[in-house]
């Protein structure tokens, strides 16, 4: 099986809409590179079931599609409510409670134990994706918080709350996440997804718990709370990954500030060569109609036009009815920006004072001869995955080929931009390995007598060290 070829890569959460077997292998077939399993939602025996038919897809197919296992972090809900829905009425009083109860149009519960203590009068609380507004304005400080509703509506079961203005102190990781986290790593995760993320300690919390596991799961930070955005770097710094979480980033800031900041976060992970996503309500009317809006089209191709590595599809291939038609949507937009108006290799400043200047400096060569010689691709051999990272945050034209012997680490490089992975495992000397590689591509009808590419290696290659080696080769 072949799938889609684009640079630019596609993450599709999963659901009951894309479950089964056909269903996930026609989407992959069509662009998607990973798969999201969203903890907020469903069992840990539904996400195991998911997780065993993508390892079956890339055993049979050959393929390296990852898994990105997305856990809820603090986030706070609501309770039950009586009949399914209550009505909150403009103006009137309603008390929070931290009791648990069904509730009603007088009191709600709150999954937030501290809240009573951790709010103040006047602050404003969101329930629903900021659908319906409250204001505080008392707390008894113990267990009872009350609020004048501002913008009323029906309120059903189970509703998000977020609370903009609110110094939240739930642990970044509950409960419920370090039992999810169990169950992801045993089964090899690639990526674990961390939510509402405040500062680099919560990621720095994380990275300890894989690494005492002896596991090699990456982590992407979800920027989706103002306290993220003001220490975006120290995160950055922290983690492997970023999303761009425009969901509740959108409902916790002002909306209108999102599309800059999402330009910004763009900006700041692919100077730190990390892979960033954009995420949520991309397609979102494609969850009932099969043709998105055009504005929608728009957010896709501004998006990878930003620098992305990825985009991604929430309930769009979770919960909608055109789950593949949904991803061969926005495959043709990515690839169409990218046949017609990408701005490949923008180069990157090197930081003398980095560990990695040396291997930096010799993968920003590689992009930028590979530019100089119109090399249809750049082909590195790794052990670590860094020297995909660094080619990769450069955007070069060539499509960077990467052979290692890691197959957990070729899932994991699915989240890349214009990255192919292959497996490979003969590492002898670099002169065999150089002619192995490239002919394994020929083979593949990836590169072509004529074409220029441009290989990297660390030499000598049996010590697996640093990237050092750029040579030029002319494919006969
Ligand atoms: P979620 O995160 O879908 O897990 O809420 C994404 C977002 O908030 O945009
Ligand atoms: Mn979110």
């Amino acid at each position: 099986m072949r799938q889609v070829h684009k640079r630019t890569k596609i993450v599709a959460t999963l659901g009951p809409a894309s479950a089964s077997k056909e269903t996930l292998l026609s989407m992959i077939k069509v662009g998607v590179n990973v798969c999201r399993l969203n903890f907020s939602h469903g069992s840990q025996a539904d996400h195991q079931k998911v997780i065993d038919t993508i390892r079956d897809i890339n055993q049979k197919y050959k393929i390296h599609v990852g898994i990105l296992a997305d856990l809820q972090g603090p986030k706070i809900r609501i309770g039950m409510v009586k009949d399914g829905g209550i009505q909150l009425i403009n103006g009137n009083q309603i008390d929070i409670t931290t009791n648990e109860m069904i509730g009603d149009e007088q009191q709600i519960y709150i999954t937030y134990s501290n809240f009573p203590k951790d709010v103040r009068a006047g602050e404003i609380i969101l329930l629903d994706d900021g659908k319906l507004q409250l204001r505080v304005l008392d707390t008894n400080n113990k267990d009872k918080v009350t609020c004048e509703v501002v913008h009323g509506g029906i309120l059903t079961s189970r509703k998000g709350v977020n609370l903009p203005n609110t110094k939240i102190s739930i642990p970044s990781l509950t409960e419920e996440d370090l039992s999810n986290l169990e169950f992801a790593l045993a089964n090899d995760v690639e990526w674990i997804g961390l939510s509402f993320v405040r500062t680099g300690e919560d990621i720095i919390d994380l990275k300890r718990i894989i690494n005492r596991s002896g596991k090699m799961a990456r982590v992407i930070a979800k920027i989706e709370k103002p306290e993220a955005v003001d220490n975006i770097d120290e995160i950055i710094r922290a983690t492997d990954g970023v999303m761009v979480a425009r969901g509740d980033l959108g409902v916790e800031m002002p909306m209108e500030q999102v599309p800059v900041l999402q330009k910004m976060i763009v900006r700041k992970c692919r100077e730190a060569s990390k892979p960033v996503v954009i995420a949520t309500q991309m397609l979102e009317s494609m969850i009932t109609t099969p043709r998105p809006t055009r504005a929608e089209v728009n957010d896709v191709a501004n998006s990878v036009l930003d620098g992305a590595d990825a985009v991604m599809l929430s309930g769009e291939t979770s919960v909608g009815e055109f789950p593949v038609i949904v991803v061969d949507t926005m495959s043709k937009i990515i690839r169409n920006i990218e046949e017609t108006a990408y701005p490949y290799y923008t180069p990157k400043k090197l930081d003398v004072n980095s560990a990695t200047y040396m291997a930096d400096a010799v993968c920003g060569s590689a992009v930028y001869l590979s530019e100089k010689t119109n090399a249809c691709g750049i082909i590195s051999m790794t052990s670590s995955g860094y020297t995909a990272f660094e080619i990769s945050s450069h955007r070069p034209k060539a499509t960077t080929y990467i052979f290692t012997n890691n197959k957990n680490l070729l899932n994991t490089l699915s989240l890349l931009w214009g990255v192919r992975g292959f497996y490979y495992d003969k590492q002898e000397s670099t002169d065999r390995t150089i002619s192995d590689v490239n002919r394994i591509l020929k083979e593949e009808k990836m590169i072509m007598p004529g074409d220029a590419v441009i290989n990297t290696a660390a030499m000598p290659i049996e010590k697996r060290g640093k990237t050092n080696m750029i040579r030029v080769t002319v494919v006969d």
